[in-house]
């Protein structure tokens, strides 16, 4: 591993500009990066720089085509869930983009007390959440001792006599020091997510106002090695497309993909490619500087996922039913469903309190599982992998070979059919356990279908929580 890099810039922002400065590829040579691509190695920064060149529009369905094959055949029918609980909307920084920002004082800010977010976890909860995700402004009274008192509040609330509790809390907070990683990672966080927003380093400086903490450019880059020297192996990064040339920002994203993988022996965990949404009082959000049109937006999705093929890709009830529907096809394997943005929304449907920003899918979580059935996907709340220690490079070594099949998919089953027996309406549950048969009867690990059959009836008769 390369321990002399640790820390250190790994954006090089003219070596990308150059990059990007090339022509389209002809036929031969995207059919050599699209042959590599369906062998599941991935792409090296060269060759994710062409695709991104690619603006003919028969071989952008050449590279959707390939993004989809590549889902399939690693993830399979499958979707992971889960919701952001924002524990507080006050910012000490400026973000032009971002309702929360410090100077907006078009919102009502609130930070929850431990009670309040133990509320918001049981209003998750009662609607079959097991993965939450907490999130957050910057300030001194959301620091480290807050979140480490807000994970343990969480992880602490049980519903229905102990059955239904969080399974995994993965955080989205501001960049911190190794030793708050260290001290998070022993509250048993699953991932720690943060966007670098724009790794454009001149752009960077124009949406993050000096004075700020967040105004830190380099800071905010290393945030992911801290994070590993913490003891957190799970890291999820991302760009808020809008900001900058979304072709930038993909390769940015490949450049810190290949900055973890050859410092830590591993990649992110996850990628999130969240696009700027109209917010109050944001300048940026309001006039977004580079729109990402729907089609680049899916062409990038579908070039990431070829690219990194083992990494989660995140998608957020940013973007509408529409769009969140077709990208399930073409990369991302994580969703969020029923989400509110602003503190205290789920138990007290808070509206005084202000939203970072307009969601694009307003959604109850019984409906958007439903239409992920009607797509043929099973919703999953599983929490397997990292409750049985299949993290970081070890979770790399057992997804590389295709092992995830053999965990993820009869994982999903169980926790789908605990969701269908405790949550769901007689019609979405008819609905489900039909795909459920259905899956079986697809399912090319025949040896393990008697165990899968006899959990699936254990918990139809009580059992929770059962994985492989
Ligand atoms: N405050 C922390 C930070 O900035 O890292 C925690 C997360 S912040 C609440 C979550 C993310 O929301 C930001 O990193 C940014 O990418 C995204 N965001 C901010 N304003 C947005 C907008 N108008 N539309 C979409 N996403 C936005
Ligand atoms: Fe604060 Fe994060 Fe919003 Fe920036 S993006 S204003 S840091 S909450």
């Amino acid at each position: 591993m390369n321990i002399q890099d640790r820390n250190k810039v790994f954006i090089d922002r003219s070596k990308l500009l150059d990059l990007l400065s090339r022509k389209a590829p002809e036929q031969s040579e995207l059919n050599e990066i699209l042959n590599k691509a369906l062998k599941l190695k991935g792409l090296n920064l060269k060759e994710v720089a062409a695709l991104l060149c690619v603006e003919d529009e028969k071989q952008i369905s050449e590279i959707m085509d390939a993004a989809h094959t590549v889902k399939d055949e690693i993830y399979g029918k499958r979707l992971v869930l889960f919701a952001p609980i924002y524990t507080g909307n006050v910012c000490c920084n400026n973000c032009t983009y971002c309702s929360f920002r410090k100077d907006n004082h078009l919102i009502k800010r609130k930070i929850l007390t431990m009670d309040e977010i133990a509320e918001e976890t049981r209003a998750l909860l009662r609607q079959g959440h097991k993965r939450v995700l907490l999130i957050c402004g910057e300030n001194n009274k959301n620091g480290t001792d807050y979140m480490c008192e807000a994970i343990r509040t969480t992880y602490g609330v049980k519903e229905r006599g102990g059955r239904d509790y969080v399974r995994r809390i993965n955080v989205e907070l501001a960049p911190m020091e190794t030793e708050d990683f260290a001290r998070l990672h022993e509250e048993k966080i699953g991932t720690y997510v943060c966007f670098q927003e724009t790794y454009d380093s001149e752009l960077y400086k124009r949406y993050h106002p000096a004075g700020t903490p967040k105004a830190d450019y380099e800071y905010r880059l290393t945030v992911m090695d801290r994070a590993q020297e913490g003891g957190i192996n799970d890291v999820g990064i991302g760009a808020l497309f809008g900001l900058g040339d979304y072709r930038f920002e993909v390769l940015g994203m490949m450049e810190h993909a290949n900055h973890l993988e050859s410092c830590y022996g591993c990649g992110p965990h996850t990628v999130s490619i969240p696009r700027l949404e109209p917010a109050v009082g944001a300048p940026d959000a309001e006039h977004v500087p580079m729109p990402v049109s729907d089609e680049n937006f899916k062409k990038l999705t579908a070039i990431i996922r070829i690219a990194l093929p083992y990494t989660g890709m995140i998608l957020s009830t940013r973007e509408n039913s529409e769009m969140r529907n077709t990208l399930i096809n073409y990369g991302i394997s994580q969703i969020s469903a029923g989400s509110r943005t602003n503190p205290g929304a789920y138990a007290e449907d808070e509206k005084g309190t202000g939203s970072q920003f307009e969601l694009g899918d307003h959604r109850e979580m019984e409906d958007v599982i439903n239409s992920f059935i009607d797509e043929g996907y099973v919703p999953s709340f599983c929490t397997g992998c990292y409750r049985k220690g299949r993290v970081g490079e070890d979770f790399m070594d057992l997804a590389k070979p295709g092992l995830i099949k053999q965990y993820c998919l009869p994982n999903a089953l169980f926790t789908f059919k605990e969701y269908l027996e405790d949550f769901a309406h007689e019609d979405t549950r008819n609905k489900g356990m039909k795909l459920i048969k259905r899956m079986l009867e697809e399912y090319d690990q025949k040896q393990l279908i008697p165990k899968i059959e006899k959990n699936l009836a254990d918990i139809e008769s009580g059992q929770r929580d059962i994985y492989f």
